[in-house]
């Protein structure tokens, strides 16, 4: 595949115009094309009175390093990146029969979820353990209290609970974070899998919208717990239990007083 970048094109302009508009850039006829596949879109408004879509689109040609060569001075035309691979720590043996302590992660903000998501995709069954309550009682409590009908919660409000201290914003994903492996793309692709608009993936400054995330945090919910992984909630954690004489994590505490043996945690308090 080739990626091509910066093609601008005015804000009505009819779907043809992108193939049209790609195949001028590779010097090439349409028909030569294969399908496009969008990569990126961003909006250009610098000038109000002439508003662009930028697209970077991926297509097949059938010589792609004639082409490449042909083009080898427009550094917006490329060869296409490798799709990320995913890291893969499969669990050993004894997570799945429960012979082996499950992991626990504390916190169901997007670290403890991601996190979750990624243990139980692994195999390990993790325990989430979180101090709020699931997103459909947060949202009742949290506008309860700002409606004026429920008193404070501290358990259950716009910064605990499940989904963590975003989930009621509109959601906008994007940072300023440029990390090599790109697993901001996972992250997406795994919104997505959550039920999130697939335009995510493509658009420049992705937003998941407002009060959809708490559909989505729902979603991820599921998605963890149909393979094998276990959300509590209302189990606020207070402290964590050391083997004696060594670093070796025995137990998280939790604020009743009772004790979940374990001898592996991701703190994800926010
Ligand atoms: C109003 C608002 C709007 C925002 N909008 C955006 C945005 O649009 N885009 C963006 O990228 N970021 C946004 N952020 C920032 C984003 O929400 C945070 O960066 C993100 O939530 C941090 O994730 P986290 O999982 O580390 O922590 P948190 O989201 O804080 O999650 C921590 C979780 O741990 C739980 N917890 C805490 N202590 C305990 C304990 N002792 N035991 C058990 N559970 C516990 C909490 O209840 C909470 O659910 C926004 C934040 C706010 C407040």
């Amino acid at each position: 595949m080739i990626r091509v970048h910066q093609i601008a094109l005015p804000l009505d302009h009819p779907p043809v115009a992108l193939p049209a508009a790609v195949a001028k850039r590779l010097k090439l006829p349409v028909e030569a094309l294969g399908e496009l596949q969008l990569f990126r879109r961003s909006v250009d408004a610098r000038h109000k009175d002439a508003i662009e879509l930028v697209y970077s689109v991926d297509v097949a040609v059938a010589d792609e390093a004639a082409v490449l060569g042909k083009l080898r001075r427009d550094h917006q035309v490329v060869a296409t990146p490798e799709p990320l691979q995913r890291p893969s720590i499969p669990a050993p043996e004894g997570f799945a029969s429960g012979e082996r302590l499950r992991p626990v992660v504390v916190g169901a903000g997007p670290c403890g979820y991601f996190a979750a998501l990624f243990l139980a995709q692994q195999g390990y069954r993790p325990l989430l353990l979180e101090r709020g309550k699931p997103v459909k009682q947060r949202t009742a409590d949290t506008f309860g209290f700002w409606k004026g009908r429920l008193p404070f919660n501290p358990a259950s409000n716009a910064q605990f609970g499940e989904g963590g201290a975003g989930t009621f914003s509109d959601g906008k994903l994007y940072s300023g974070v440029k990390e090599s492996k790109r697993h901001g793309r996972w992250v997406l692709e795994e919104l997505v899998e959550s039920g999130a608009n697939p335009e995510i993936l493509v658009l420049n400054k992705p937003h998941i919208g407002t009060f959809k995330l708490v559909g989505v945090v729902r979603q991820l919910r599921e998605r963890i717990t149909a393979l094998g992984g276990e959300v509590r909630f209302e189990h606020h954690v207070t402290g964590i239990e050391l083997a004696a004489g060594s670093r070796q994590l025995q137990a998280v505490l939790l604020a009743d007083g009772s004790r979940i043996a374990t001898d592996a945690a991701v703190v994800a308090v926010g």
